[in-house]
């Protein structure tokens, strides 16, 4: 352990007891249900293992291992070229750079990215996300007290309330808010100047941002996910970071088996290193890589047990679809948001599922994941159908 100090230190032992814990109260139902059942599964967030979202604690250790600047940010090669581009141009000319809108599936580095801009442009960040700013007021308080040139991250913008997503319009735009005095007939609006600011959104869904706000964005980024080897880069640099022991062939199966995602990689990296702490002699093998994945229920491709329960799901119950979202959503026991935005971006990244007007529909490879033999036509249906 390196210079994160005793916060980290403390957080991640409180993960590993409350991990302890939760594995505990989960061992009796666990053994009654079926190994891939949805049944007895906890929230997601602090269920599995490969869960690409993080809890509280998660969070103190994530910013330990979260690259500082630009040039430390692995993959993502054209974003990173159009951020640097963006950035330079706006310290050559002394103004802040345009909003930056960052899409993408949870722990691909957008909050991440929205830390390296403030640096890069040595600026302070506040943080700020959609569902914690349920009035406008709320917004106003963030946005009368910035510094010019601050950064403003709002995380999950597409679920900000509706009047405060109004008074972003204007801000963005103008660099005005208006302040409303009173209540019913006799209110005002009282036009306040803020101070030039970035405003860096992030969204897993950005097909809900209404059209006015995506248009006040001057740069938007797609985060897609990582190929093995830039999680390779990622492991290694973590590895060193936590003072983990790890082969170059136990890289590489963590690195594929992360689901292209690097917050997951990086927790897998943990899980394996008490592993190979406790039953070994704390080196991470590839071999201890594999036993410990599959103690933890990460399959080959890097499917966990939500993933496998939609697929499964999908297959068995409804003969490889098409079925709605909601619908599958109820088989499995989620949140429709949950296997939309978790679940199905990795399943039909790697061709396992189809999504089409008609519903959902397992392919001819999804099947086979299964261990199953698809019917004999197994065609996804085109838009034209
Ligand atoms: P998001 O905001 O998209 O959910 P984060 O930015 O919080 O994801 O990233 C999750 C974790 O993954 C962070 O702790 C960070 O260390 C790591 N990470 C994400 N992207 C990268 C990257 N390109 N290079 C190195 N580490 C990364």
């Amino acid at each position: 352990m390196t210079d994160a100090g005793d916060a980290f230190a403390k957080a991640e032992e409180a993960e590993l007891t409350r991990r302890r814990t939760a594995d505990g109260e989960r061992a009796a139902p666990a053994a009654g249900g079926g190994p891939q059942g949805p049944q007895g599964r906890a929230s997601r967030d602090d269920d599995s293992v490969v869960s690409p979202l993080a809890d509280s604690d998660e969070r103190v250790i994530e910013s330990a291992l979260r690259p500082k600047r630009l040039e430390d940010f692995v993959g993502q090669a054209r974003v990173r070229e159009q951020l640097s581009l963006l950035l330079r141009s706006a310290l050559r000319r002394g103004r802040p750079p345009d909003h930056v809108l960052l899409s993408g599936p949870p722990g691909l580095g957008k909050t991440t990215i929205a830390m390296i801009i403030a640096a890069e442009l040595g600026a302070p960040l506040r943080i700020t996300s959609g569902p914690a700013i349920e009035r406008s007021g709320d917004l106003a308080a963030v946005l009368s007290t910035l510094q010019e040139g601050e950064v403003v991250f709002i995380d999950e913008i597409h679920r900000l309330a509706r009047p405060a997503e109004e008074m972003l319009y204007l801000a963005m735009e103008d660099f005005r808010v208006d302040i409303v005095v009173g209540k019913g007939p006799g209110a005002t609006a009282i036009p306040l100047d803020i101070a030039p600011f970035t405003l860096v959104g992030a969204t897993t869904r950005a097909g809900l941002l209404p059209a006015p706000l995506r248009d006040r964005f001057g740069f938007t980024a797609h985060l897609d996910f990582y190929q093995p080897e830039e999680l390779s880069v990622i492991v290694h640099r973590s590895a060193g970071l936590l003072g983990v022991r790890i082969e170059d062939a136990g890289i590489g199966e963590l690195a594929q088996r992360s689901r292209g995602t690097p917050r997951i990689a990086n927790r897998l990296l943990r899980r394996v290193r008490d592993y190979a702490e406790v039953r070994a002699d704390g080196l991470v093998t590839r071999e201890i890589t594999r036993t410990a994945l599959e103690l933890y229920e990460v399959d080959e491709m890097g499917l966990d047990r939500l993933d496998r329960a939609v697929l499964d799901a999908l297959i068995r119950r409804f003969g490889g679809g098409p079925v709605g979202l909601s619908t599958l959503a109820v088989a499995v026991g989620e949140e429709a948001e949950t296997v939309e935005v978790v679940a199905e971006p990795f399943l039909v990244r790697h061709g396992l599922l189809a999504r089409t007007p008609r519903g959902r529909v397992a392919t001819r490879a999804g099947w086979e994941h299964l261990g199953l033999t698809p019917p004999a036509i197994t065609e996804v249906p085109t838009l034209f159908d």
